[in-house]
């Protein structure tokens, strides 16, 4: 019998930035870094460079870190 292979549809996912975790688009926080600031687009509709966090506080904690390394 043949096995349709997951035939689920297409779900996009994204890295976190910060544990370099696949996770769903939908789950994820999507944010852009604007004149050095962190913004989240909760809207996601800022026409900026995006990235991905998961929420998790850790990463959230280390978001800080990784935006000075950053250079927007
Ligand atoms: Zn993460």
């Amino acid at each position: 019998m043949p096995n349709r292979s997951s035939n689920t549809g297409h779900i996009p996912q994204r890295s976190c930035v910060i544990c370099r975790k696949k996770i769903k688009k939908k789950e994820l926080l999507r944010f852009v870094i604007l004149e050095n600031e962190i913004i989240f687009d909760q809207k996601m509709n800022l026409q900026k460079r995006g990235y991905y966090c998961c929420d998790d506080n850790l990463c959230l904690k280390k978001l800080v870190k990784w935006k000075s390394k950053v250079k927007s």
